[in-house]
């Protein structure tokens, strides 16, 4: 076994080959990128080696500077991770060249799938089912058209050399077909450098099915079972999860054979996935094959208690793979979500900046949490996304979704968009739950899983209020007890309070909306309205994450993340999340108060008085600044008057509504 290795990757898949290492007293050198000097990786490795700037090409991308961080530190091998260099055979090559081992396969092997049409030639000369079409060199497109008559329609054109999801076209009739294939071709040449297509049958109704296999160097090749894929969006995975709710054991044995086969085929070693498409009729057809440790593998992990690191370390060693074919067990059911900083409602545009908050739901035999950001870091934009992946194993499946819909309303995250309220809602889509979602149906039914409501249901705004206020007054009174008078009547535990009789405004964002809500009350017992309704509120209290009152003499109990700047509730079903906004910037006159009084717009500590009594001041004067929330609010007069009384000295404490200055009554 190795004693030190380098990961040249970043994020949350750098983090997890740290902990395998860990657990084996490998030593780890990370790489990392101007944006990452802070990232977890850099924290959580042993050694780590600044690689250049902060856009990939220059950092992440360069081989050479990598096996230069391998040569310097003495690490013994390079484990790639999943994207940047992971698929790049002349990287592989120069590593090995290097005499540095590559945690992976070899260059020929990934050399051999990158041609799509190639590899479709060489695993159906091997005996593995593909996607009937043609593969071949004659592209003139009048032999192309004919080719495509004998296929029939529906089907699709491929860049021969494509990825990604791009230069793929699916033709309907033969009508379609020689615009589609320019088009195609245009597309390929652009993005690929060459325009070569191949035609292939469209399947309807596909489903994404993959097969993990493992290979090593003594000849063995096993395969662990497989992961369905197929909730995707534009092709990218969204839920992964195993074992199949689709596959027969039977039809598991015939694809998880045909996919060692297709290992075989191009002398595969170490970690690698075969995607199979497979159809409603369960016919099954090869598509590619991964040459990496994918983002979904802890979904396997899950089900066959094995650690696929660990195996890409022995077999990278030279060591046979731990166990043989029949020794594979699988137990229970495990499902796989990515939560990513991006906006499912502006076309899930990619997030960036500080995690202000980040709540994961804590690890258990049940939940994994794959993460490589903790609160406070920043997501940044150049980069994936990804903020962590969560990973649920049970029994069976139901119980399975059950944990997955438990520990999502456990996740809570502040800063950029995320797309959590998204996957609560298709983890719920009776499609997902009955196990039938096919690779196109996100694409065309995106709107049966995107947020709607133009208005938050009532009762997350009540619940929001009451959050609100409980974390005002636990504010309230911390800032007190740090606060250097201790006769302070806010150091004094319980009691005293002053004036709750007349209303305070709160002020809520959901979404683009700005909402009113006005309050009574403190200490857990409220006078809420919204709206046209007012709403009793007894015995409010948060412990933890649990909100939970009596309304109107109901019990409610809410999953709730509350600070006095941003709140999000949970019912159990769904979530809304709300920011607050000062009540006295929002409407200035009213909330500081009326007629003769000057109230307290929210709970917090006077920084100045401008005003004594006896002054003529009029309308709109500043007479206080009050700190709250972290900003200054500016307490002006609601008229021209004198001052009658002043309650307040700068750096007291003062609770929402509570009467700092009156002004003489007007005559
Ligand atoms: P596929 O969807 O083809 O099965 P995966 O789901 O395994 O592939 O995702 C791998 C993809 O993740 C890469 O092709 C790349 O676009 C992206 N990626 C690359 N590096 C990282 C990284 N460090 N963190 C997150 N995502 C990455
Ligand atoms: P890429 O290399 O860009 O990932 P693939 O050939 O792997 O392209 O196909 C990507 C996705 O397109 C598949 O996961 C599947 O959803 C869909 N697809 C590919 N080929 C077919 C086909 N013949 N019929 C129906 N859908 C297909
Ligand atoms: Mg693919």
């Amino acid at each position: 076994m190795f004693t030190k290795i380098l990961i040249a990757n970043r994020g949350e898949i750098a983090c997890r080959i740290i902990r395998t290492c860990r657990q084996f007293g490998i030593r780890t050198v990370a790489v990392y990128s101007d944006a990452d000097a802070k990232a977890q990786h850099v924290k959580q490795a042993d050694e780590a080696i600044h690689v250049g700037g902060s856009i990939p090409s220059e950092s992440y991308l360069c081989g050479d500077k990598i096996i230069e961080a391998a040569k310097k530190t003495g690490a013994q091998a390079i484990h790639p991770g999943y994207g940047f260099l992971s698929e790049n055979a002349d990287f592989a090559e120069a590593v090995e060249a290097a005499g540095i081992r590559f945690i992976g396969p070899k260059a020929n092997s990934m050399r051999k799938m990158g041609s799509k049409a190639g590899a479709k030639d060489l695993m159906s000369t091997h005996g593995v089912p593909v996607v009937p079409g043609y593969t071949g060199e004659n592209q003139e497109p009048a032999y192309l058209f004919q080719e495509a008559d004998r296929i029939q329609y529906p089907l699709m054109i491929k860049a021969a050399h494509g990825g990604g999801g791009k230069g793929m076209r699916i033709v309907r009739s033969s009508g379609e077909f020689l615009a589609n294939l320019e088009s195609c071709q245009r597309e390929a040449k652009n993005a690929f450098g060459r325009d070569r297509v191949l035609l292939e049958k469209y399947i309807e109704q596909p489903r994404h099915i993959e097969i993990q296999v493992f290979a090593d160097s003594h000849g063995n090749t096993i395969h662990l079972n497989e992961r369905e894929c197929s909730a995707q969006r534009r092709y990218q995975k969204v839920i992964e999860e195993s074992p199949s709710p689709f596959l027969t054991g039977e039809r598991r044995k015939q694809m998880g054979d045909a996919a060692v086969q297709a290992a075989k085929a191009i002398d595969y070693v170490n970690a690698g996935t075969v995607e199979f498409i497979v159809g409603a009729d369960g016919d099954f057809y090869f598509m590619e094959i991964n040459t990496r440790l994918q983002v979904e593998h802890p979904v396997t992990e899950m089900v066959t208690g094995l650690d696929l690191v660990e195996w890409q370390l022995r077999v990278a060693s030279g060591e046979k793979l731990p166990l043989v074919q029949s020794e594979i067990q699988t137990k229970g059911h495990a499902i796989e979500v990515r939560l990513y900083a991006e906006d499912p409602e502006k076309n899930f545009l990619p997030g960036s900046g500080r995690l202000e908050k980040l709540h994961l739901p804590a690890p258990s035999k049940n939940v994994r949490i794959d993460a490589g950001v903790v609160e406070g870091d920043t997501v940044s934009i150049f980069y994936d996304p990804m903020i962590a992946k969560l990973i649920v194993w049970d029994e069976d499946r139901p119980r399975a979704l059950a944990q997955l819909q438990n520990a999502l309303s456990y996740a809570d995250i502040k800063g950029p968009k995320s797309n959590i309220e998204f996957l609560e809602k298709l983890v719920r889509h009776p499609v997902v739950v009955s196990g039938n979602i096919t690779t196109n149906y996100l694409d065309q039914h995106l709107s049966e899983v995107l947020p709607q409501a133009d208005a938050p249901a009532a009762h997350f705004v009540i619940a929001a209020t009451v959050a609100a206020l409980l974390a005002d007054e636990k504010q309230t009174r911390q800032a007190a007890m740090r606060s250097s008078d201790p006769h302070s009547p806010w150091a004094i535990a319980d009691g005293w309070r002053i004036g709750h009789e007349s209303q305070r405004k709160l002020c809520f964002r959901w979404r683009d909306q700005n909402l009113d809500v006005y309050a009574k009350g403190s200490h857990g017992n409220y006078e809420i309205t919204h709206g046209e309704s007012t709403i009793n509120i007894g015995n409010a209290g948060i412990h933890d994450v649990t909100l939970s009152f009596q309304r109107d003499a109901m019990a409610q109990r809410f999953l709730a993340h509350a600070d006095t700047r941003m709140i999000t509730v949970h019912d159990g079903q769904s979530r809304a999340g709300f920011e607050r906004i000062p009540a006295f910037f929002f409407d200035d006159s009213k909330a500081s108060g009326s007629g003769d009084r000057i109230n307290a717009p929210m709970p917090g500590r006077m920084v100045v008085v401008k005003s004594k009594i006896g002054d003529e001041v009029t309308e709109g004067q500043e007479l206080a600044v009050m700190e709250a929330m972290k900003m200054e609010l500016s307490l002006k007069s609601p008229r021209t008057g004198k001052i009658a009384s002043i309650n307040v000295n700068a750096g007291d404490f003062v609770e929402a509504d509570a009467l700092l200055i009156k002004l003489e009554a007007a005559q």
